[in-house]
């Protein structure tokens, strides 16, 4: 027998359960106004060298990268951004105004160690919103993703949010943050001592080390003024469409091309594997990918992890079942049956037997599907 591979999953049981999510997730980005793109599954090695950043884990250590017959780098997407900007670029989206708004739902690959919430493919469902610098649009998109945890049914989540500042005062941060972890270097866990020459914001979101991480300078008291007015004015935004949040100087998210605000949502019963979604604004990265400089803001949330939440609040609609099962009597009634079903279709639920049961054995089918088979429940209003 040849098995999956570790880290991978056989979506069987719980395809209804899926489809229901991303067709709940997609009616709320459709509603704004965002429309979906979908980028290959590969990518040339270099997007993501150049974009997520060659010093983070997720290049260091956790791309499918192979070398095609071609002699190529490819690399399967460790995320969806950098490809929707490569996208953006290409295809000269520039040209047709701003902003632009796509939204991107499928497969991502990290060779990460898997465990529960941590797979090897993995599916996003994120939202990139191209083309505004103002904090107006960092709180549509934190609406957004707040509605769309709404709209599941979701409730217990926090949302944190921060800002990582920008290439005027970030420097000076890094240059503070280096000098405080500075004396206690040699007791760092070994990933840390790599991260401290090479990405020193990564210290502060280590589980190991946290207890440093407590103390350490806080990236909120070195903003220069515009990063500052940008951040105030963002948390204004919030408050005053009373969405409740967390400023947590912690959140530093793993990929080099943030700027400015950064922001996760946590579901904190899920234990290790506790964010559900993440994202933040990221100001340089199309002109990085050599397009003309243009800000864009945006966040992905993890399917797998909002089943896991979904589960523990409890909120997976009920299955309801078949609406009509067209019992034939005989063999040569079988296919007026299945026209009959045809006609029903339109409207309901329907099933025919293809197994040559006899009207008992069709009865006790029929009842059995009803109670197995998975229909969408109303999820409620999202106000
Ligand atoms: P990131 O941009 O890395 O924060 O990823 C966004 C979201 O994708 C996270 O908040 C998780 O919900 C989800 N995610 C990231 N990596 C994995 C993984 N290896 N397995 C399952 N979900 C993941």
């Amino acid at each position: 027998m040849i098995s999956r591979i570790k880290g991978t999953n056989d979506i069987i049981e719980d395809s209804k359960v899926w489809e229901w999510l991303e067709e709940s997730l997609k009616k709320v980005v459709l509603n704004f106004g965002f429309v979906e793109i979908r980028t290959p599954i590969f990518e040339a090695t270099e997007l993501f060298d150049r974009s997520v950043g060659n010093e983070t884990d997720i290049v260091q250590k956790e791309m499918y990268t192979f070398e095609d017959k071609g002699g190529r780098s490819i690399t399967l997407r460790p995320e969806g951004t950098a490809p929707v900007m490569r996208a953006f670029i290409e295809n000269n989206l520039f040209s047709k105004g701003l902003p632009q708004k796509f939204f991107y739902y499928g497969p991502m690959f990290r060779y990460e160690r898997p465990q529960a919430g941590r797979m090897r493919q993995f599916h996003q469902f994120g939202v990139e919103l191209i083309g505004s610098p103002l904090p107006i649009s960092d709180a549509m998109i934190i609406l957004i993703a707040v509605e769309m945890l709404k709209s599941i049914g979701l409730n217990k989540f926090k949302l944190k949010i921060n800002s990582t500042g920008d290439e005027k005062c970030r420097p000076t941060y890094v240059e503070a943050l280096k000098a405080y972890y500075k004396p206690f270097l040699n007791d760092l866990c070994d990933d840390c001592k790599v991260r401290y020459d090479r990405n020193v914001l990564r210290l502060l979101d280590c589980k190991r080390d946290a207890k440093y991480a407590e103390n350490a300078p806080k990236i909120t008291d070195y903003l220069c003024d515009d990063c500052k007015a940008h951040f105030d004015r963002l948390r204004k935004y919030l408050d005053d469409m009373e969405i409740e949040y967390e400023v947590d100087p912690s959140i530093v998210r793993g990929l080099d091309y943030y700027t400015r605000t950064v922001f996760e949502f946590k579901y904190p019963s899920l234990g290790a594997q506790d964010a559900i979604g993440g994202g933040g604004r990221y100001d340089g990265l199309i002109e990085e990918l050599g397009g003309s400089k243009t800000p864009a803001i945006g966040f992905a949330f993890g399917i797998e992890r909002l089943i896991l939440a979904l589960n523990e609040e409890g909120k997976i609609p009920k299955t309801e079942g078949l609406d009509i099962y067209v019992i034939s009597v005989d063999e040569e009634q079988k296919i007026e049956a299945l026209k009959v079903a045809n006609a029903l279709s339109n409207y309901f639920k329907v099933d025919v037997d293809v197994m040559g049961r006899n009207l008992k054995g069709q009865f006790s089918h029929a009842s059995k599907e009803n109670d197995s088979v998975w229909q969408m429940a109303k999820t409620g209003n999202r106000h």
